[in-house]
């Protein structure tokens, strides 16, 4: 009889944390909303002018990619290492990983709490080329004079913002495993049936678009194909079209039919 009364009154305490939890959580999220709301117009006026890509979206993309930069922004701590700091910074930053995780559930990197911003390229560890950003254990490391470039123009198909972000998602889903999307990881082995053996085609010489610094390791490959995917779909879709399928899939955003909608509107 006791032993009956113990297990009703430990399912009991379970049921109601958990339902404490979940009001907590749903609390939290008015909240960060209310917030957002104040913020929405000058998120939106900052990325909207910024990234074209972000204008040929729909307005309930455009919505969930700006609350998803905001709780992004606020997640984060940002460094400003020998560069003046300006308020758009962080927010294009956020946006930036906001857009590649657009059609996934897991958004906020978490694991990287640090993000630092550099002004030029850089040197780091005992790398003898410049770095244009870099992840590692300590956090996310831009240049802004690159990032720039990479958000405003698309013709080169170079956007380090984009390509920083691809190894960040990449490593907090492979390994730390803190911020898992379960969609991403079982997909992310049917991008790389189609992938991998167009990396390893290149590492033998084979050239494509993605061009010689996708050779380098998988690592490599895996964050030029998302530069590729946002900067240049078309030229993706035309010249490696299962790569960027298997990309609409894992990513479940297609830039291409984005626009395409956009040339005919
Ligand atoms: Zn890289």
């Amino acid at each position: 009889m006791e032993i009956v009364f113990i297990c009703l009154l430990v399912f009991g305490v379970i049921f109601a944390f958990d339902a404490m939890q979940s009001r907590l959580h749903k609390y939290l999220l008015f909240r960060r909303k209310k917030g957002f709301e104040q913020h929405e117009t000058y998120f939106r006026s900052i990325i909207s002018n910024n990234i074209s890509y972000f204008n040929k979206l729909d307005h309930e993309q455009q919505h969930k990619w700006l609350f998803r930069a905001y709780l992004f922004f606020r997640s984060k701590k940002f460094h400003y290492v020998g560069v003046a700091k300006s308020d758009e910074m962080p927010i294009l930053i956020s946006a930036t990983a906001a857009q590649l995780t657009l059609g996934l559930e897991n958004f906020s990197l978490n694991y990287f709490r640090d993000i630092y911003v550099l002004q030029h390229d850089y040197h780091y560890g005992f790398y003898s080329l410049p770095f244009m950003g870099h992840v590692d254990s300590s956090g996310i490391y831009l240049s802004w004079d690159n990032f720039l470039q990479g958000i405003r123009s698309s013709e080169d198909s170079s956007n380090v913002g984009l390509h920083e972000m691809a190894h960040a998602l990449a490593y907090v889903n492979f390994i730390t495993k803190t911020d898992e999307d379960k969609h991403f990881k079982k997909e992310f082995h049917q991008y790389s049936k189609v992938a991998r053996p167009i990396f390893q085609e290149m590492q033998r010489g084979k050239k494509t678009l993605l061009g010689d610094y996708a050779a380098s390791n998988y690592h490599e490959f895996w964050a030029v194909s998302v530069e590729f995917f946002f900067e240049n779909p078309e030229r993706l879709q035309h010249e490696l079209p299962e790569l960027y399928e298997a990309m609409v899939r894992l990513l479940r955003q297609d830039p291409y039919i984005v626009l395409r909608k956009n040339k005919v509107a």
